[in-house]
């Protein structure tokens, strides 16, 4: 069974690039058809419309992105890892 989305909660979509494996976390919502995110990642580092992106998983919602964060390790940008964990939106 799917998981329960809320429409506009916040989405989270992990790239990374082909040759380094370094992993980078893209800032989206959830829409009804899936999920937006933003053409750079928090970081600003990797643009995920860019060659060098590989797609590893998108819209995730923000525990299921910390899970996966944790799963991938010190591969994770820790820029992008670190804003998983500000909560300054509320
Ligand atoms: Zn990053």
């Amino acid at each position: 069974m799917a998981v329960q989305r809320t429409i506009n909660e916040e989405a989270f979509s992990f790239y990374k690039y082909k040759d380094t494996d370094e992993t980078h976390i893209f800032k989206g919502r959830f829409i009804p058809t899936g999920c937006t995110a933003t053409q750079n990642s928090i970081c600003n580092k990797l643009n995920r419309n860019s060659d060098d992106a590989v797609r590893i998983i998108t819209c995730l919602n923000e525990n299921e992105a910390r899970t996966r964060a944790a799963q991938i390790g010190r591969g994770v940008c820790g820029i992008c890892v670190s804003n998983l964990y500000t909560t300054y939106e509320k």
